[in-house]
């Protein structure tokens, strides 16, 4: 079985950081969310620099789930590697380091790689489930019992990380499988949404039936809870015909709130979509830098033809 996927992607400055060190790919069939963290503009390199290393993945094709797995974990070290060598090289940029958070679509189901507390979720039908593993101090003391998951949301040093990308030579990345289904809609995000927004909220924003609907609704619902880190999320959402919705279906937007490694500032012909701020709201829309319209991508599905 093959499935298609539309997507939407959308990264915002939030309301109290002063840039944005989220980053995202969102080019089928591979999709992430880096977090980047370091001062003096150090964090979006990191995340720039891991996303970057991933995109290189996207010239192989590879046959096999196995050699697929291989290749992205290839992809994770050799960030961390490049990563950590620029800290070590410059006293500005010294213990920068990102999350990683990244899923490769191959027909039926996804491999994914993770590092850090960027987070993947799964809704299926009504039910929400986080398919990633926190690497954080307070995620850790949850697991071992020494902290209720309510504690944990509020805990000063909720966003303290215990494993990311570059900032030890080497890294041990998570690596697993999700089967996927007709219908299901995956989100990968930074914690700036995660964080603010209640688990009920994430299913209701993700349900709304069109990627870019639900990408809007979970950045706004971060904003309403004051915005406070840099926003990023990339959705989903899994069908077994790519042809179904009319027109519309095949596109997709890309809003990245930062200029990081991901392409081309915006075609002039792309026109804002209908909903976006009107030009009487200078205060938000100054965070969209560019936008880009993308074709809908298929989920790779290598050893399938015809
Ligand atoms: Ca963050």
């Amino acid at each position: 079985m093959t499935l298609f996927a539309r997507h939407a992607a959308l990264s915002h400055l939030g309301r109290q950081r002063p840039g944005n060190e989220d980053a995202f790919l969102a080019q089928p069939p591979l999709y992430a969310v880096a977090d980047g963290m370091g001062g003096a503009k150090a964090g979006e390199v990191a995340s720039g620099m891991a996303v970057a290393a991933l995109e290189e993945m996207l010239a192989q094709a590879p046959a096999d789930d196995e050699t697929a797995a291989a290749q992205l974990a290839a992809a994770a070290a050799e960030a961390n590697a490049r990563i950590y060598a620029a800290a070590s090289k410059d006293s500005a940029r010294s213990g920068m380091g990102t999350t990683l958070t990244a899923l490769l679509l191959r027909g039926d189901h996804a491999l994914l790689a993770h590092v850090g507390d960027s987070r993947a979720y799964l809704l299926r039908g009504d039910e929400l489930t986080q398919i990633t593993h926190d690497h954080s101090l307070v995620a850790e003391m949850v697991r071992e019992g020494r902290l209720a998951p309510d504690e944990a949301r509020l805990h000063p040093y909720r966003s303290v990380l215990s494993r990311a990308l570059g900032t030890e030579p080497d890294v041990q990345v998570d690596q697993f499988r999700v089967d996927l289904q007709a219908g299901d809609v995956l989100l990968l995000c930074s914690d700036g949404l995660s964080g603010p927004v209640s688990l009920d909220k994430l299913r209701k924003g993700l349900a709304a039936g069109d990627p870019e609907k639900a990408a809007r609704r979970l950045v706004d619902e971060a904003l309403r809870h004051g915005g406070p880190d840099n926003i990023t999320a990339v959705v989903l959402q899994l069908s077994l015909d790519d042809a179904g919705s009319g027109a519309d279906a095949a596109e997709t937007l890309i809003l990245p709130a930062n200029g990081s490694s991901l392409g081309a500032p915006a075609d002039p012909d792309d026109d804002p979509p209908d909903d976006r701020p009107a030009a009487g709201d200078p205060p938000r829309r100054r965070h969209w830098l560019w936008m880009r319209r993308g074709r809908e991508g298929r989920a790779a599905a290598p050893e399938e033809s015809g």
